[in-house]
């Protein structure tokens, strides 16, 4: 059994819903069995969710109706393209009116109360998807597949973390095996929604941007399937993001500890959490380019493979380093513990963190949107410090990013650090910071903004990633 997940530009149009179609069915007919498709919404179709939402709450009753009129036209244009059948095209546009009326009508009351709740978010932000798995389906039945669209509000039942959501896997695993199985056992391939769930109570929820990778393992491991299999935009994970090194090479396997490195640090080709439910049961994971479904693409699973030099380098922009220093930090307990526990109170998480050896200063490293917050909350804590002088002030620089260099035998492999700093030090790159990340496969590096993009090519090349 497999599970297949596509991503928004492998169903950015009526023509790569039809490629998708075709992939389905040339798998099905490969292993014999119906694969669990999972889809994404068409691309940019999530984005103009949000911003219509958001232009809603913010009192603007022109943008979501234009906005309305665009996904009109882009979803109608697909279902002429993929959809043969004209009686079935004329049922689906109208389905696709009825949900878009929907979305106009909830976005008019957002601007009326011109309030709009993370709760209130995760219902509008899912509706690409539900669009999306409709097309498809009937793409699927003009080329001659059984499908049949399931809404994963049915399946993945998750905590209520609105926006950021985690799944319940034991209520999960019943539903889904409820659910699925027996549309495969009559030979119908199952069409899922990617990204979204819903709260026991059936209250829906989304499990974050680009959440969609995360419901494709979330699904093969409830039932359990064979194979995850990501179809994107790429040959699978390269040694860099291809947007920054055109020179990047596809990587034919790495293992799931080092592709969850590489995507908590910024490599976008999967969601960080999406390893999570596969690695214990040891589930293959295959990222394949849709758009050339014969190259073998990268093998994600529980094999490390020695290269010679480091797998990947990634980078995660729009950071900003936050030290509290002082000498009367000196020595005494709990300034850490007090520090950390005031960043965990304001709801941010940490990327990284730093602590000079003299004990003075404590520095960590947070996405600038949550710097605001996570000041006021330490000055709060230590208002007395601050006060008494024993903390000098609490500093944030904005405009930084970390490179990550990530391989999982870096321990025993003297000299990367030397070489990655020495690749930095030619270009004239100031290093801010530097940490073992958060584990012992990556070098975490703190640079300005502004040097990311010159950064990660200079060690790509030192290391001769294009040559592996
Ligand atoms: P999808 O819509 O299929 O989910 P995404 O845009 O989310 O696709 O992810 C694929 C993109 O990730 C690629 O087009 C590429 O630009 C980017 N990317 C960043 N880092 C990497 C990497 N190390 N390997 C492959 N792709 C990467
Ligand atoms: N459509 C969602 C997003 O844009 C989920 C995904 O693409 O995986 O974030
Ligand atoms: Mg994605």
């Amino acid at each position: 059994m497999i599970v297949m997940k596509f991503g928004g530009t492998s169903v950015g149009s009526g023509e790569r819903i039809a490629n998708v179609a075709r992939i389905t069915a040339q798998t099905t007919e490969r292993t014999g069995t119906p694969p669990v498709v999972v889809l994404s919404a068409m691309s940019g179709v999530t984005d103009s969710l949000l911003r219509a939402a958001r232009t809603a709450a913010s009192g603007d009753g022109i943008s979501f109706r234009t906005i309305r009129q665009e996904l009109q036209a882009k979803h109608e244009q697909a279902i002429a393209t993929c959809v043969t059948d004209p009686e079935h095209a004329r049922g689906l546009r109208a389905e696709v009116s009825t949900l878009l009326n929907w979305l106009e009508n909830i976005c008019q009351s957002v601007q009326t109360l011109g309030e709009l709740t993370p709760r209130g978010l995760d219902i509008l932000s899912g509706l690409g998807e539900r669009l999306c798995v409709r097309i498809a389906a009937a793409a699927m039945l003009s080329q001659g597949l059984k499908a049949q669209t399931v809404e994963a509000t049915e399946l993945i039942v998750t905590d209520s973390n609105f926006g950021n959501a985690s799944p319940l896997f034991e209520e999960t695993t019943a539903r889904v095996r409820a659910r699925l199985l027996p549309l495969i056992q009559a030979g119908i391939v199952p069409v899922v929604t990617g990204f979204i769930g819903a709260t026991a109570d059936g209250v829906p929820t989304t499990l974050g941007r680009g959440g969609s990778d995360y419901s494709a393992t979330i699904i093969g491991r409830c039932l359990p399937a064979d194979e995850v299999w990501v179809w994107t935009d790429v040959d699978g994970v390269m040694t860099a993001d291809p947007r920054i090194v055109p020179e990047a090479r596809t990587l034919p396997s790495i293992s799931y500890a080092e592709m969850a490195e590489l995507a908590f640090f910024g490599a976008k080709v999967l969601h960080p959490k999406t390893m999570q439910p596969v690695v214990q049961a040891n589930i293959p994971l295959r990222v394949l380019n849709s758009s050339r479904p014969d190259h073998p693409g990268t093998l994600v699973g529980n094999e490390i493979t020695e290269l010679p030099a480091i797998k990947g380098i990634t980078a995660i922009r729009d950071l900003s380093v936050v030290s509290v220093e002082g000498l009367g930090m000196l020595g005494v307990p709990g300034i850490a513990g007090r520090v950390f526990s005031a960043v965990a109170r304001s709801g941010a998480s940490i990327l990284m963190i730093t602590q000079s050896s003299s004990e003075q200063t404590i520095t960590f490293v947070l996405r600038s949107v949550d710097t605001p917050a996570v000041v006021q909350a330490i000055d709060k804590e230590f208002e007395l410090e601050l006060m008494r002088g024993d903390i000098d002030q609490v500093h944030a620089q904005s405009n930084v990013a970390i490179i990550a260099v990530v391989d999982a035998g870096m321990p025993g492999k003297p000299g990367i650090a030397a070489r990655v700093f020495s690749a930095l030090a030619d270009k004239g790159i100031n290093i801010l910071s530097i940490a073992q990340g958060s584990s012992a496969f990556n070098l975490s590096l703190v640079v300005n903004q502004a040097d990311v993009d010159e950064g990660v090519r200079a060690i790509h090349k030192q290391f001769n990633l294009d040559q592996v």
